[in-house]
């Protein structure tokens, strides 16, 4: 083993070289570097109950991403003298038996607020002989007391959630203006970030430590699928040529403004689809966020906060801050910031959902772009949110979290937890009179339907006069599109009209229930209201 002083670089997200604080630590004064990357299989092995094919946390869509961004992350650590080391097994017992076997003196990893990361976290940080209590803490226990250097920075968003909170009394700001005042100018903005490294010091004797190459989906288990894939290529590399193609039109940037754009474009989607990369950080927030500063500074005029690309950017620190900041932030129960709505439970109009079999084409093609691409249209993402929820159906947003969860390729827990909250008017939005159609919101964009001939094939050939509400098309004419309904694709679920009237009658009750009790609802309050 190497001595002295090396240093392990444990990647987790942050899979890139560009704006890596704790890579630029880990190699600073350091003869080696030990770049590690530790698969956890519970996050990975197949689950062959699961309805489409993917580990129980995650379509194999995301793995198979994941799995593109290590490979890109290999290639670039072998360009600089270096190379990612994959090992298998629980990250914290791996990261251990690494630290004992290279005896390195520094831990570094990007910092990161998610509970699964939170959890790990207090596993490795060194802490406080007077709070060194549980046994189950040995990772903690042994960087304590080998006397090893754990730096972890914050570099996955724009700013410090924790710094935030704190410049608020200790609690999150609960609306987006009050979050941009507390927050500022990032501190960061007006010195350049680290963008490029030239050379890395080498990997030393990785000893008796299990370590291999970036495995395939068929050594993890996956056996040949059969189903369109994402056309989105996970990686680092793949994240900046998309970054450059959407900034170098700087036209389209100074102009874009949200929720405008059309959710129907998927040849081209209207907008960056960066999310992903932003997701496992193969993309620096930060380093996206100055790319636009410099567009701004370069043109007249352009779009702000809220609706502006960078003002993206920070609902994504938004999310991230309050999701931090608040217990139980992906439940209804125990969650302050979360009305309690009595949501109905019915496993199958659920899995009518899941399975993209409504009977409404413009919610079912969603559902099919989700689970074939992972990825959609922020306004598709709301008509289909609402559709589960508050719009149509009346089931729990948690269940749909659990969908979205799984299968995007973005999912992000505090961006997936925050936007479902505001979709079923549970938390930040409270207009729940205001239902998106499942006909004529998608009918306003894409009139031929041409978004929903892609997705379900089956409508490939019903008229456009009829796509969008394909059982009010006479028999003939279902007959000549060899599109039966009832047979070929399903009758509607429910009725759009009746069942909104009833969602807006029963969101009303609660409403006036939790204010009447000021959020405190018991169960029995609950039960009562059903
Ligand atoms: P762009 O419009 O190009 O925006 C750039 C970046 O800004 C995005 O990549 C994203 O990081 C951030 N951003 C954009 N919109 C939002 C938003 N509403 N909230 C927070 N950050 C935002 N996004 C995720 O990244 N992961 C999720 O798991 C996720 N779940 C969602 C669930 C629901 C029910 C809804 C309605 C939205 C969800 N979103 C999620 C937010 C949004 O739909 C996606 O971030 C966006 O569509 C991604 O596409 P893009 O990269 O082209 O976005």
């Amino acid at each position: 083993a190497a001595s002295g002083s090396g240093s392990i670089m444990w990647f987790r997200k942050g899979l890139r070289i560009h704006d890596n604080p704790a890579l630029e630590y880990a190699s600073k004064g350091s003869d080696f570097v030990y770049p590690v990357f530790v698969i956890d299989p519970h996050y990975m092995e197949p689950d062959p109950k699961a309805f489409s094919p993917g580990s129980k946390l995650a379509g194999l869509n995301r793995i198979r991403f994941l799995l593109e961004s290590l490979v890109d992350l290999d290639t670039s650590l072998k360009k600089l003298g270096s190379r990612l080391l994959i090992s298998k097994g629980e990250p914290g017992q791996v990261l251990i038996q690494c630290l004992k076997e290279w005896g390195v003196k520094k831990l570094c990893f990007e910092h990161d607020t998610d509970p699964y990361y939170q959890a790990l976290d207090i596993k490795v940080k060194p802490i406080p002989a007077d709070r060194r209590v549980e046994s189950s803490m040995f990772l903690q226990e042994y960087t304590s007391a080998a006397g090893i250097e754990v730096f972890s920075p914050v570099s996955h968003t724009l700013f410090n959630p924790a710094d935030i909170i704190q410049r608020n009394g200790g609690k999150p700001p609960l609306t987006y203006q009050s979050f941009l005042k507390l927050a500022g100018q990032p501190s960061w903005l007006s010195s350049p970030l680290l963008t490029s490294i030239s050379s890395l010091p080498p990997v030393g004797d990785v000893g008796s430590c299990e370590i291999s190459e970036v495995p395939t989906i068929k050594d993890l288990g996956y056996g040949d699928i059969e189903q369109e894939w994402t056309p989105f290529r996970g990686g680092e590399s793949e994240a900046l040529k998309r970054l450059k193609e959407s900034v170098s039109d700087k036209n389209w940037v100074a102009n874009f403004e949200k929720p405008k754009g059309n959710p129907s474009l998927f040849v081209k989607p209207a907008t960056t689809v960066l999310s992903p990369y932003l997701k496992f950080g193969c993309l620096s927030s930060r380093y996206f966020y100055q790319c636009l500063q410099d567009v701004y500074k370069n043109v007249q005029k352009h779009t702000s906060p809220p609706v502006s690309l960078a003002g993206q950017l920070l609902w994504r620190d938004f999310f991230y801050t309050v999701a931090f900041g608040t217990p139980n932030f992906d439940r209804m129960k125990g969650n302050k910031l979360c009305k309690q709505i009595p949501w109905n439970d019915d496993d199958e109009l659920l899995a009518a959902w899941r399975e993209a079999r409504t009977g409404y084409p413009w919610i079912d093609a969603i559902m099919v772009q989700l689970r074939t691409w992972g990825w959609m249209h922020h306004l598709a993402r709301h008509s289909v949110a609402c559709f589960l929820t508050r719009g149509d159906l009346f089931l729990h947003w948690e269940r749909g979290r659990d969908v979205f969860e799984r299968l995007l390729i973005d999912s992000d827990w505090a961006i997936n937890n925050g936007n479902w909250l505001w979709l079923s008017c549970s938390s930040f939005f409270y207009q729940y009179n205001r239902i998106y159609s499942p006909i004529s919101f998608g009918k306003k964009y894409d009139p031929n339907g041409n978004y929903i001939r892609h997705f379900l094939p089956v409508l490939k050939d019903m008229p456009k006069e009829y796509i969008y509400e394909p059982w009010t098309a006479p028999p003939g004419i279902q007959r000549k599109a060899k599109c039966i309904i009832g047979r070929d694709y399903p009758k509607p679920v429910v009725y759009h009209d009746s069942a909104s009237k009833e969602c807006k009658r029963k969101l009303a009750e609660a409403y006036a229930l939790n204010q009447k009790l000021n959020g405190q609802l018991s169960q029995e309050d609950l039960d009562n209201l059903r």
